[in-house]
């Protein structure tokens, strides 16, 4: 039984002083709770399990949710505005329950009403399973555009599938990591809606007849598409947005062929096979992988939507009366469609297959009106990243879409032609087609042209596609080209999953913060002020304290939180440079059994993230850090010097523990590999001091806080540009620097797998032969780097200023402001805070369906 514990008692008196609970709300969300317990549930207390207290407050706090989410579309609906779709093929959501008690201003009714109830809310909240539907950081960009979407009133869609299982579950045993399927429907889904009388028709295969009357696709099979929808509320303005996400469903008569041959039972078991389009997220991160089952994924989410888009398109509303639009005339005043990736880019043929073949639009008309509708968003550089799907799979998966595409790239060359006249380089750079014996279509290409707008993620990353992938587009079309630094949700990222550091800021600046970040600016002022210091400091400490706890509890791990806490958590990736943490953890042990006595700053270094199933390297690299660890960790000399851990399992809900807990963000990718990141600005939010290279949004970072206040080391773009003509050879590095060289051989000769001394022997040779990510050049650097971060945490009073400085500075890193640019310069709509009134204010009924017409407004 789910009791109250202490630091339940402590947030309760937390959260109360701003958001009072009054005696009405507390009792009524009692009754609530009762009632979906008994009616929903079907239980009683004495038999409820802590997962039916869970769902009972889940649907007790969805409540609140439901006449805003209706009355919000009812707005939409009503005041008609500029819709934005933002197509994701990932969504990672986290948990919903906390964020939404704090967005609907919920939190301390709930809290009073279970703490009365004698049920410990925050054991409840762990109970909750993540909705992990992506991968890392695109995944959680798209989570945290639709918060800020919502936060400011602006009529935000995010349209992706509901896969029935998200991100594995990561599982270490023996040191190597295991994938465990994430059953995360298992116990149901309490905050989804599913619509099934809302089915949608998706077409595969078949081929293509052309006659006087155009082109005609025929002979396909049909997978239906089923939407669930979610609510997204808005930071307490009373707006509700939707997340539709869309599951497979095979037709009524899938397979009748089999049924009428008498076979009956193959008939129902082949329904499966249909269904299996959005059975599993692909666990690849910043990796193209073109697989059929991808292809069908990807297409699935842009043919449904776009049916949906233009559903809601066509009805409208004069007066009183809803009428249908005949005309796509309006279409780009009223529809925004931002494309996450590539991975929805093929939204841009099927939506000229509907214009021409279904609507009988000309092909410049819907290519005019396609244009202006759709926006690209580039996430990566790294050419194995880079969707290039094969035409003969292109073909035989959607052969009127591949006709499209040729289409598109006939009349995108004739123009490069009168631009650049017998240019073949120009051509062969700027085509959508990659010639060779298997031609492939590339995407980005696609989307570039496409779209009207095309952005990167950070200043840098803006710059460096204009200089390399894109260089000829940018040539050819210089006004496409935009940047939209990208930024994280404060409301998850600093109120939920850092309450103590939140209610310090609040009682210093008022709480405008929240949707204000700019204003954490005024904290520069308490830079001198002890008891502000003192503050921080103690927050910092019971945030090690907390996190020291779970991983007691979860690990069985002791960890010291006295020690400098040293932490990298993000997607396991060659590019992102674990191995170099790794290989300063190794220098670090050595100097210390080098010489006993040795007095240096305690550390605990964490390192956690998934590895692709498939990418070997990624895995050996688990491997490594988990054998060095056991090594570090049971050697008497080290003592409570050096501690290292492998965050097992790290996700959404996982990170939002760790991350107040940091003293020290690692951000070590290879100068210009990584786009932004976004776990860079979760941890400067928190209070984190970063080490890291001039790379994605770092650059941005130092700019808003000073370079006194970042630990900056290594090469910069330019630098790493340069060794790569010049010849890198990390021969040169190993041969000349004793204390890498004897990582390495250690490494090589098995000193951390005894039992089987080739264990890292393909490591190694990469790190020597292979190394795209010039690990060994920033070595000497970044272990110099970490000796002044270890010098200046013995000063804390110093190193608590430059944290005060961090978080005063990171106002910039709010998605409100990266949504706020997508907003007037993409999508063309004026971002507000406006609020829609209290449910309860409203004079009219919610429920009023005549003012609908009978039409449903979702
Ligand atoms: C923010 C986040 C990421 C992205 O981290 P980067 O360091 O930017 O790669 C990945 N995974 C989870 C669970 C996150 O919350």
């Amino acid at each position: 039984m789910a009791t109250v514990s202490q630091s339940d008692l402590e947030r309760r008196k937390q959260i109360s002083v701003r958001n009072i609970a009054t005696v009405g709300n507390v009792i009524e969300f009692k009754q609530a709770f009762n009632r979906h317990l008994h009616y929903t549930l079907v239980k009683d207390r004495i038999v409820s399990t802590p997962r039916d207290f869970f769902l009972a407050l889940a649907h007790s706090v969805r409540d609140h949710l439901t006449s805003r989410w209706i009355r919000t579309q009812q707005n939409y609906y009503e005041k008609d505005p500029k819709r934005v779709y933002y197509l994701s093929l990932e969504y990672y959501m986290g948990r919903s329950l906390t964020n939404t008690m704090i967005n609907i201003g919920i939190q301390s009714a709930c809290d009073e009403a279970l703490y009365q109830m004698g049920l410990d809310i925050e054991e409840l909240e762990e109970i909750e399973e993540d909705a992990g539907l992506g991968n890392g950081g695109l995944g959680r960009l798209a989570a945290c555009f639709l918060d800020s979407m919502a936060t400011l009133g602006m009529a935000g869609y995010g349209y992706g599938l509901r896969y029935e299982y998200g991100i594995f579950a990561q599982k270490i045993v023996n040191d190597e990591q295991i994938e465990e399927p994430d059953d995360w429907l298992r116990f149901g889904n309490p905050w989804e809606k599913s619509r099934p009388e809302y089915l949608i028709p998706v077409h595969f295969y078949g081929r293509v007849l052309h006659d006087e009357s155009g082109a005609h696709w025929v002979d396909t099979s049909v997978v239906q598409a089923m939407p669930y929808d979610s609510p997204i509320p808005g930071y307490q303005n009373n707006y509700v947005n939707t997340m539709r996400l869309w599951c497979a469903k095979s037709p009524h008569n899938f397979n009748l062929k089999f049924f009428n041959n008498g076979d009956y039972i193959q008939a129902v078991i082949d329904r499966n096979y249909a269904e299996n389009i959005t059975r599993v997220l692909y666990p690849n991160d910043n990796v193209f992988e073109g697989r059929e089952l991808r292809l069908k994924q990807e297409y699935f989410l842009c043919a449904a939507t776009l049916q949906d888009i233009i559903r809601r398109y066509r009805k409208t509303k004069v007066g009183e009366k809803t009428i249908e639009r005949n005309s796509f005339d309006e279409f780009p005043d009223k529809v925004a469609i931002q494309l996450n990736d590539t991975h929805p880019s093929l939204a841009i043929p099927e939506l000229m297959r509907i214009f021409m073949d279904i609507e009988k639009m000309t092909w410049e008309k819907a290519w005019n009106i396609c244009t202006k509708v759709f926006a690209y968003t580039n996430h990566t550089v790294l050419p194995e990243a880079l969707e290039r799907w094969s035409c003969g799979l292109l073909g035989h998966v959607l052969p009127r879409h591949l006709e499209i595409i040729f289409e598109i790239n006939a009349r995108h060359l004739a123009r490069v032609s009168e631009l650049y006249p017998n240019n073949l380089d120009k051509l062969r750079n700027l085509s959508l087609i990659e010639e060779g014996d298997d031609k492939k279509v590339n995407m980005a290409n696609l989307a570039v042209v496409g779209s009207h707008k095309v952005n990167g993620v950070a200043a840098i990353h803006s710059d460096i596609i204009k200089k390399t992938v894109f260089k000829d587009f940018y040539e050819m079309t210089p006004e496409k080209f935009t940047n939209k630094t990208n930024g994280i949700t404060p409301r998850r990222w600093l109120k939920l999953c850092n309450p103590g550091l939140s209610d310090i800021i609040s009682d210093k600046i008022g709480d405008d913060w929240v949707v204000h970040l700019d204003q954490l600016q005024q904290l520069k002022q308490f830079i001198n002020d002890p008891n502000f210091i003192r503050d921080i400091q103690r927050v910092k400490q019971e945030n090690k304290m907390r996190l020291a706890k779970i991983l007691k509890k979860e690990l069985d791990v002791d960890v010291n939180p006295a020690s400098l806490f040293d932490i990298q958590v993000k997607r396991l990736h060659e590019y992102k440079r674990q191995l170099l943490n790794c290989l300063h953890i190794i220098t670090l042990y050595n100097r210390i059994k080098r010489d006993p006595n040795l007095s240096i700053v305690p550390r605990t270094i964490m390192i956690g993230g998934k590895a692709a199933p498939g990418y070997h390297m990624a895995k050996q690299i688990i491997r490594l850090i988990n054998k060095v660890a056991k090594v570090v960790n049971n050697d008497p000399v080290v003592g409570n010097k050096l501690k290292v851990i492998f965050l097992e399992n790290y996700r959404v809900s996982f990170a939002e523990k760790i991350i107040p807990a940091a003293d020290l963000s690692e951000q070590i990718s290879t100068a210009g590999t990584e786009a932004s990141g976004t776990g860079n600005m979760k941890f400067m939010l928190n209070g984190a001091l970063t080490i890291g290279t001039l790379d994605g949004a770092n650059v941005e970072m130092m700019e808003e806080m000073g370079e006194e206040n970042i630990f900056i080391f290594g090469m910069n773009e330019q630098e790493v540009g340069e060794l790569q003509r010049r010849g890198y050879n990390a021969w040169d590095y190993y041969n000349s620097n004793v204390e890498l060289k004897t990582t390495i051989d250690q490494i090589n000769n098995g000193f951390f797998s005894p039992h089987d001394p080739d264990m890292f022997k393909d490591v190694v040779n990469v790190l020597l032969n292979h190394d795209r990510f010039f690990v060994f050049a920033d070595y000497q650097s970044y272990v110099e780097c970490q000796e002044k971060v270890s010098e200046l945490y013995k000063n804390p009073l110093e190193w608590t200023r430059k944290t005060i400085y961090n978080i005063a500075s990171s106002g910039k890193f709010s998605s409100d402001r990266t949504i706020a640019e997508y907003a007037r310069e993409i999508w063309n709509v004026e971002p507000t805070f406006d609020k829609l009134p209290d449910p309860h204010e409203t004079t009219k009924p919610i429920e009023n369906g005549d003012k609908m017409n009978g039409k449903n407004s979702f």
